[in-house]
Parts: structure tokens; sequence; C-alpha cells
């Protein structure tokens, strides 16, 4: 039976005359990885700093461990928050870094030094324990952040960006690092970003927010899958998902196009007659066919390669984007067919955005 380590209920919070947080529920299981992620400003930063207790909240309870702690101090709440400023005393090395909070609880320097080439095995900085911050990268630094978070055994840990200041390889080492970490610790973790490849690929459960409310929250693939607005599939997914303009055919089972030519596409399933729509078409959805096999034909903008992929821009209005997982000869001017498989068609309603 899953356990319920964290549990916000109806959480709200005001700056002044700022609504920054909107009753927000979330149930966090013993154990699970969960990414709070949104555009900036969305208040994920601000929910994550509630539940450390850094920000007090307007109205709700916070539960950690079945315990409502919205009057505890954030010390006593026994979690740790891993910030991406690292927060590193200078100086101090990292030895006395990792156990200064063991330090403060009375635990004898020689304990506390056996403790710290422990966390160093876990973490990957034997060998470091002697040097000072100034001395390590960007990666060492965070990893420092990390054992002094483990070394408390928290009831949760929390990330706030951890890794925005690392350089694109070392972002993806250490998101494989934090995650095994998290795996061998069996620890709950929340983790706030804004990057909706890092919460994806991390996380057992991701919480997309915007402007103060949680948009959805579900298993990473469910999110990809089903997404229940425009935002949310519009947020997850890169290249972004494309959306263009329709209205429902006589029939209900296709949908006519705002392309040029009106492009009447089978929907495989039925839908209401007449009704405006936004059809969401995902990059990785879209093929490239002969045009006699075509649901569209569309002139091409730009064709970009990687070598292993190529990314192709047509020019529409809107522009739709397309992703073949191979190489390509087609160059800009050409006119090329696209296939869109019903399956892989998302419906939203037309005004109020929501998926149908
Ligand atoms: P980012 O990724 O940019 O950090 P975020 O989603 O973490 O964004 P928050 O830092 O939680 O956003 O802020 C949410 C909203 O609350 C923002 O509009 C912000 O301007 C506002 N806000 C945050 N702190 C304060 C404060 N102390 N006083 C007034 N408004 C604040």
């Amino acid at each position: 039976m899953s356990e319920t380590q964290i549990e916000l209920t109806n959480i709200n919070k005001h700056y002044g005359t700022f609504h920054a947080l909107k009753d927000i529920n979330l149930r966090i299981e013993k154990g699970t990885f969960v990414a709070l992620v949104g555009p900036s400003g969305c208040g994920k930063s601000t929910l994550l700093r509630s539940l450390a207790g850094l920000e007090s909240i307007s109205g709700g309870a916070i539960r950690i461990a079945g315990e409502v702690v919205n009057q505890v101090p954030p010390r006593k709440r026994d979690v740790a928050m891993v910030f991406q400023s690292y927060a590193l005393y200078p100086h101090m090395k990292v030895a006395e870094n990792l156990t200064y909070s063991l330090r403060l609880r009375g635990v004898s320097k020689a304990d506390a030094r056996k403790a710290a080439e422990e966390i160093a095995t876990t973490t990957g900085l034997t060998g470091l324990l002697d040097r000072y911050p100034r001395e390590l990268s960007g990666g060492q630094r965070q990893r420092v952040a990390m054992g002094r978070a483990i070394i408390r055994h928290p009831k949760a840990f929390l990330f706030d960006e951890p890794l925005s200041n690392l350089d694109a390889a070392l972002r993806v080492q250490m998101r494989k690092e934090i995650r095994a970490l998290h795996d061998r610790l069996g620890a709950t973790s929340v983790y706030v970003t804004h990057d909706q490849i890092e919460a994806m690929t991390m996380a057992d459960y991701v919480v997309v927010m915007r402007d103060g409310i949680i948009e959805q929250q579900g298993r990473p693939l469910e999110l990809y899958d089903t997404p229940a607005n425009k935002f949310v599939a519009g947020f997850i997914g890169s290249p972004a998902m494309n959306f263009v303009t329709g209205t429902i055919a006589a029939s209900g089972a296709d949908v006519v196009l705002d392309l040029p030519d009106a492009p009447v596409v089978a929907l495989g399933r039925q839908a209401d007659p007449g009704r405006k729509v936004l059809v969401g078409l995902r990059p990785e959805h879209l093929s490239l066919v002969p045009l006699e096999q075509a649901s569209i034909k569309v002139p091409v903008l730009v064709v970009e390669s990687t070598g292993s992929m190529t990314y192709v821009t047509t020019d529409t209005t809107p522009q739709l984007t397309l992703v073949e997982q191979s190489r390509s000869d087609i160059k800009a001017g050409d006119n090329v067919g696209v296939r869109i498989e019903p399956h892989h068609i998302h419906l939203f309603d037309g005004a109020t955005e929501k998926a149908i």
C-alpha cells in the first residue's frame, strides 16, 4: 500500500493583493519523485517554499508524514532544500559543509568525518572533502549541496531548479545522478523546474502549473498522451505541439482545417458537426509522404538537420513543424505531402481550449 508523505489541501497564497497560489491540492506518495513545472511566475517556487516553511501560506493545510506543519518552522519540518545557488559556506571545506548540520546537533568531529566520507562515496565526492567550494566545478558543488541534504535523512528533498547554473551536458548527467540517488535512498523528492524535458525524464509524477493553479497532474506519459487542455498540450513535448483551428464537418467524422485549400482530415471518431475546434498535432506524429497519399499538401519554409533528425517548418499560417527521424533531401520551397493519422489528432474546444 502506498503511503502519503506530503499532502497539500486547498493551499492559497496571497502577496498583498496578488493571488500567487489558488486552491492547490496535491498528494505525494512516499518514495515518489514529483516535478512541479510551469512557465516563469506560475507559482512553483512559491509552492515549494511554502512546503519548506520559507513562505507562510494564506490558507489551506500542509501535511508532512501526516502532521499538519503550517505553524512548524522550517528547520523543524525535517525537509531538505537544494537550491540552484548551492548555498554552500565558502569559508568551510567540503567535509565541513556536508556535516554542518550534524555538528550543530552535537555529533563529534570524528563521527562527522566518518559521515562525510560515507556521503562522499554516495555522491561521488571522494577525494574532495578537504577542498573549499571555490575549488570545485559547478557539478561538484551541486553534489555537495545534495550531500548536505542527504546527511540529514530528511522526510523529503525539495529541489528548486538545482541545475539551472550548469551547462547542457552536465545538466543531463546531473539529472541522471539526482534520479539515481533518489532511487538509492528511497527518498521522496519534489523538484521545481521550468524545463519540461527535465520534468518528464526525471519524475514519476508531473504537476503542470500556470498562474497559480494546477493545470494538470499525472504520470509523464499520461500528460503527453492525454493533455487536459491546450496549455498542457503545448507545454509538454518538444518541439511543441502544432495547433490549427478548424471546424468539425457536417458528417461529424472529419475536421476541416483552416489551412490553404481547407483540407478535410478524418478524425477516427465522432465530434459535434459545426463545432469550432483547435486541432493539436505533435511534430513527431506528422510524416512526410508522397503527395498522392497526403492528408495535407504544404510548402516548405525551412529545413534543419541535426544529423539524425530533420526538422521541417512549413510556409503556412500557422506554421507547422514536423520532425522526421531520418535524413531527407527536401528543401525550402518544395511542396510536400504530410500524413496525419487520425489516432494522433488531439482536439480542443475552440473557445475553452479544453480537450474534447
Ligand atoms: P520562476 O521560474 O521565474 O522562479 P515561479 O513559477 O517559481 O517562477 P514564483 O517565484 O513562485 O514563480 O512566483 C509566483 C508569482 O508570485 C510571480 O508572479 C511573482 O512575481 C510573485 N511573487 C513571488 N514572490 C513575491 C513576493 N515576495 N511579493 C510579491 N509577489 C511575489
